[in-house]
C-alpha cells in the first residue's frame, strides 16, 4: 500500500467517523497517518483534530448537535474539494 492509499482512506475513515461508524482500530490509523504524513495533516489536520475532539465528547452524551457534524463535513468537503 502506498501513500496515495493510505491517504485515500484516511479521508474514507473520517467520512465513518464523522458518521460515527469507526472502530477504535481505525482512529488509531488515522492519528497515526496524521502524525507520518505531512499532506493530510495539513489538508486534515484541523478537521481530524475537531471531529475526534466532538466524537469523544459525544460519546457521553447521546444527543451530539447535528449542526456540529454538518459544520464539519461540509469544511471537510471544502478542503478535499479545493
Ligand atoms: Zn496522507
Amino acid at each position: 500500500m502506498n501513500a496515495d492509499d493510505h491517504c485515500q482512506k484516511l479521508v474514507g475513515s473520517l467520512y465513518q467517523l464523522l458518521d460515527g461508524e469507526v472502530t477504535e482500530d481505525q482512529v488509531e490509523f488515522l492519528q497515526e497517518h496524521l502524525e507520518e504524513c505531512g499532506a493530510c495533516l495539513e489538508r486534515l489536520g484541523v478537521e481530524m483534530h475537531f471531529t475526534l475532539l466532538v466524537r469523544s465528547r459525544c460519546k457521553d452524551n447521546e444527543d451530539c448537535p447535528d449542526h456540529v457534524i454538518l459544520d464539519i463535513k461540509s469544511a471537510l468537503q471544502a478542503e478535499i474539494t479545493a
